[in-house]
């Protein structure tokens, strides 16, 4: 069963046609990867699954109920319920400066769900535990070194139960050294079978944990397909040139 289905997407800013006509399915527990040079419309791609852009025409479902049917959004409840489900990481982390590890963690279930406040606490006790970082629950997020903070961007993002985990270049503003704790927490959530959508420049770690690629360029799905589909038999000669340069 598709858990998210896109189809004929398609996005301007002005004169920019961003994402020109996008369709594609992710089955549930899935794990894609979205690859593709820079400026070729990933996190406009992304940010408009869940609702962080408004797209110009086409269609968007996820978990089988319509975000946007040929270009007509849901009304602002269902809008609410549906991108609800998805959790987003950042690049940039986006973490409160003013609130502490675990109040970052809380801050949206409390406000947002009205959950039980012992509910919330246990729940990210569990997730600082699950992304390594116990000992840093009552710390200020400038404490932390950049791989700390996301994966504490990533423990908040599970704090809301989502069904599907999006992530935009989770690592490409870390130091070399501290990619490999994030990607690692990415991977364990893998191999829990979470629905994941991960834009990345990582393509060793696409290639070894991703069930299915996307190749975007210039606003469009270009090619995808299995990982080996795509890194070892490479249809197009844009997808061959652009793998060689990264790789
Ligand atoms: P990618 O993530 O693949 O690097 P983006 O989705 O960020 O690509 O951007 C795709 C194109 O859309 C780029 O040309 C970018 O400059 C443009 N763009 C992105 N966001 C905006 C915006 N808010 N306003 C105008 N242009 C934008
Ligand atoms: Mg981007």
């Amino acid at each position: 069963m598709s858990i998210v289905q896109v189809s004929n997407l398609r996005k301007s800013f002005g004169d920019l046609d961003v994402l020109k006509n996008i369709t594609f399915e992710i089955e549930k527990n899935q794990v894609v990867a979205v690859i593709g040079p820079s400026g070729s419309g990933k996190s406009t791609m992304l940010r408009s699954l869940i609702h962080l852009e408004q797209i110009d025409g086409g269609s968007v479902s996820v978990g089988g109920q319509d975000l946007v049917k040929e270009g007509v959004y849901a009304n602002h409840q269902e809008l609410k319920r549906i991108t609800s489900k998805m959790g987003m990481v950042f690049q940039h982390f986006n973490l409160f400066p003013h609130l502490t590890v675990k109040e970052n963690l809380e801050l949206a279930p409390k406000y947002v769900k009205g959950e039980q406040g012992d509910q919330i606490a246990q729940r990210s006790t569990e997730l600082l535990k699950k992304v390594g970082l116990s000992d840093k629950a009552n710390v200020y997020p400038s404490k932390l070194s950049g791989g700390q903070k996301q994966r504490v961007a990533i423990a908040r993002a599970l704090m809301m139960n989502p069904e599907i985990m999006l992530f935009d270049e989770p690592t490409s503003a870390l130091d070399p050294e501290l990619t490999g704790e994030v990607l690692q927490v990415i991977k364990q959530l893998a191999a829990e079978q979470i629905t994941m959508i991960i834009v990345t420049h990582e393509m060793g770690f696409a290639k070894e944990v991703a069930d299915k690629i996307l190749f975007m360029d210039q606003g469009e799905i270009t090619e995808s397909g299995t990982p080996e589909e795509i890194f070892m038999n490479p249809k197009s000669e844009r997808t061959k040139a652009f793998i060689n340069y990264v790789l």
